[in-house]
């Protein structure tokens, strides 16, 4: 990949475009054996190495997906009984992984990525990336379930929820908006309410909402720069 010298190093934290700016001017930065005169200057990821105050730069090219996960696919590398979603992208990258996990049997919107940074941003519940769940349950849910769902449920195991946001489609459908990516949370938080989940999708994450991604249940294709800045 050809790469520019500001937005990489940028991108892997050495400093605003600004500071990357002022470095180059002070002759800090060298591709090869040429130390970098202008910002913009280009380099190839793949033959070209990059070099920080002397350092060699791993120059990591950060691939990002979005999938449409279908039920029976696991999120996970390797799995020795069911199919993996990795064998639902296309990507020769040995280091993309899922960001977090859907359940075997929860289909919708799923991250796969190899940028270590951008995938713990979008798990931690610190950062407040919304995640909404379209659920359909069986049971009755308590007539209090919106305030109780805001306030925070006892989810089993010593576990409380932080606030979440639940809005009542019909006796037996919900949405569900979570911040966090407890094990079975959104299940447990419906159980939690008197109800049982018997069908779960990942309809938004983020600003990303699965019915205007265009894909088919299944797809994937590399994330656009506009999505990106939508997800977080
Ligand atoms: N909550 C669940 O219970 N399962 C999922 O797959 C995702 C969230």
């Amino acid at each position: 990949m050809i790469v520019r010298v500001d937005k990489i190093l940028s991108e892997l934290g050495f400093g605003s475009r600004q500071e990357i700016k002022k470095y180059v001017k002070a002759g800090k930065i060298r591709i090869n054996d040429n130390i970098v005169k202008k910002p913009e200057e280009k380099l190839n990821s793949e033959k070209d190495k990059l070099y920080f105050e002397g350092k060699e730069v791993e120059v990591e090219e950060f691939e990002t997906f979005i999938l449409y996960k279908p039920a029976g696919y696991v999120c996970a590398t390797k799995d020795n009984v069911h199919k993996t979603v990795m064998e639902l992208i296309d990507s020769k990258r040995k280091n993309v992984v899922p960001v977090g996990r859907l359940d075997l049997d929860t289909e919708g919107i799923l991250i796969l990525t190899n940028d270590g940074s951008l995938n713990h941003r979008l798990v931690s519940p610190s950062s407040h990336v919304d995640k909404t769940y379209y659920a359909v349950f069986e049971g009755k849910l308590n007539e209090n379930a919106v305030e109780m769902t805001k306030n925070g449920l006892d989810i089993g195991e010593g576990e409380v929820s932080k606030t979440a946001k639940l809005e009542i489609i019909s006796d037996n459908e919900i949405l569900l908006t979570i911040h966090e990516g407890k094990f079975h949370q959104v299940k447990r938080m419906v159980k939690a309410l008197g109800g049982e989940v018997t069908y779960l999708k990942r309809v938004a994450f983020g600003g990303l909402r699965l019915d205007d991604l265009k894909l088919n249940k299944g797809e994937s294709r590399k994330i656009t720069e506009i999505e990106m800045e939508m997800l977080k």
